[in-house]
């Protein structure tokens, strides 16, 4: 139910709720397709349809009459005073949709970081030994503007769909260390959940799941590895996490030295559906604090 009268009073448009022509339930407005200056057409509260007296314009669509009556912004009233929580949802769903064209969009805008000296040097830096590789197999990419001095992960949902972006930060004076721009969904899978892959591993950042792809790839094809990019993991995103988790036989969790025990488990007992599924707990090695900052023989020797 829409709440017509704050809706038309917020976009100054004057009703009546009683007079010779308006029953009970029904307010009138100026129509404005006749622009008769008296109040003709009548929306009727409960329901939400309207109707005008004088030229027979009628209707059930709120957008189209708030269109007509020449409001702005119409999803936005709509969402603000539409009481009905399945016509709010498909506001959001169609606002979701809208972030993500404008994230695909941006991203288009970025380039591949296997062109951009900066970003091979960074990867150089911290010791990946085929920063060129690395980059252009697992798609990252660089931007100017405000954009520039990050390395830019492409965030995809587990069918491949691009839901945002996150980016490292290449300089040490740009905060913060990583910057998103996506919806509710926010994990980082180098590659995408195949038939080859049996077992997953969820580690923190995406430098971190990076680290683990790169050796992978080519030693441990059954391994596919997903950055958790944050560990408020809450609402879509677990639900998520959960369907990525339990589409494969097995499933580590390997967090950075930093994060307790405590917090591990609980992200652990977070992704458990079923009582008979294992869900483990892999540390890293001793004096390891993350995967990212380890060299790809120490990764290959702990995947081992
Ligand atoms: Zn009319």
């Amino acid at each position: 139910m829409i709440r017509w009268r704050e809706l038309l009073d917020r976009i100054d448009v004057g009703w009546l709720d009683r007079g010779r022509n308006v029953q009970r339930g029904w307010l009138a407005v100026r129509c404005p397709w006749c622009d008769d200056p008296s109040a003709h057409l009548g929306i009727n509260e409960e329901e939400g349809h309207w109707r005008c007296l004088r030229c027979n314009k009628s209707g059930r669509s709120a957008p189209f009459l708030l269109h007509a009556l020449g409001a702005r912004d119409i999803d936005k009233l709509l969402r603000e005073f539409d009481t009905d929580p399945h016509r709010r949802v498909s506001a959001v769903a169609a606002d979701r949709t809208e972030k993500i064209e404008r994230y695909a969009q941006r991203w288009e805008t970025f380039k591949p970081a296997q062109f951009d000296p900066e970003a091979l040097r960074y990867l150089a830096g911290r010791g990946f030994p085929d920063p060129e590789g690395l980059c252009e197999r697992f798609d990252l990419r660089t931007g100017t503007g405000k954009w520039a001095g990050r390395l830019w992960f492409p965030l995809r949902d587990l069918g491949g769909g691009l839901l945002g972006f996150t980016g490292r930060t290449m300089r040490d004076y740009l905060e913060p260390r990583y910057w998103t721009q996506a919806t509710e969904v926010g994990l980082y899978l180098p590659e995408l959940p195949g038939p080859e892959h049996s077992r997953l591993l969820l580690v923190e950042g995406p430098v971190d799941a990076l680290r683990v792809a790169g050796v992978a790839i080519d030693r441990y094809n059954e391994l596919c590895v997903a950055a958790l990019c944050g560990l408020a993991i809450r609402g879509l995103r677990l639900v998520q996490l959960k369907a990525l988790a339990h589409s494969l036989p097995d499933c580590l969790v390997s967090l950075d030295a930093s994060v307790s025990r405590l917090n591990a488990n609980k992200l652990i007992a977070d992704l458990k559906v079923a009582p008979w599924r294992t869900i483990r707990r892999f540390p890293l090695p001793a004096g390891a604090d993350d995967p990212g900052g380890m060299t790809d023989d120490e990764v290959a020797r702990w995947l081992s």
